[in-house]
């Protein structure tokens, strides 16, 4: 009944963080409605993507076409400040609060039990050879979520941080306990983070 060329993407679908299998076939349902030129420009855009894509080589933030991100590029930051965050969507926003001027390190997820460490532990090494590199650096702020999950991130971090001469602030309390960085309030981040 169903052609394998739906189920095949449907399987892809269904692969992404937070998507169902009904998820995915409204997905599905949804984009064959669309008009040609849509989804045409969808494509284009994600062949784009694909072809140029790469990682700052300094906060592992996406670029395309380049291996500085706008952010590690912009002479105007504040090159005295590094913001953790666990992930990329943590980096947006705070970026979206307009207040953090400094720059970031995006870590890529969390230490879990069960969870390969590869990514991360890759990371944290990156950002010793970072802190070991540039003597500007003089505060690390660890945006990471209060969860209990992140606790051995932070622990980790702070083992890291604890051998350089440096400035570590973590969010104050005040953020509700379990809170992801990207659902909690902006007035209630910009105080937590002491931005
Ligand atoms: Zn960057």
């Amino acid at each position: 009944m169903v052609p394998p060329i739906f189920k095949k993407i449907i399987q892809i679908l269904d692969s992404f963080p937070e998507i169902g299998p009904r998820q995915a076939w409204r997905l599905f349902f949804w984009f064959i409605k669309q008009d040609k030129k849509f989804q045409e420009k969808f494509l284009e855009s994600f062949d784009v993507l694909i072809k140029d894509l790469n990682f700052c080589k300094e906060c592992y933030f996406p670029t395309i076409e380049s291996d500085l991100c706008e952010i590690c590029s912009d002479k105007r930051r504040d090159r005295s400040k590094i913001c953790v965050v666990s992930r990329e969507t943590d980096l947006i926003t705070i970026e979206n609060l307009k207040r953090y001027r400094g720059l970031y390190f995006v870590l890529g997820g969390l230490i879990l039990p069960f969870e390969d460490k590869k990514i991360i532990e890759e990371r944290l090494k990156k950002l010793k050879e970072r802190l070991d590199k540039d003597k500007n650096i003089k505060e690390v702020i660890l945006a990471l979520p209060l969860t209990k999950e992140a606790e051995p991130t932070r622990k980790e971090l702070e083992k890291i941080l604890s051998s350089y001469n440096i400035i570590i602030k973590t969010p104050k309390r005040g953020i509700p306990t379990g809170g992801e960085i990207e659902f909690i309030d902006p007035e209630t981040l910009k105080e937590a983070l002491d931005l």
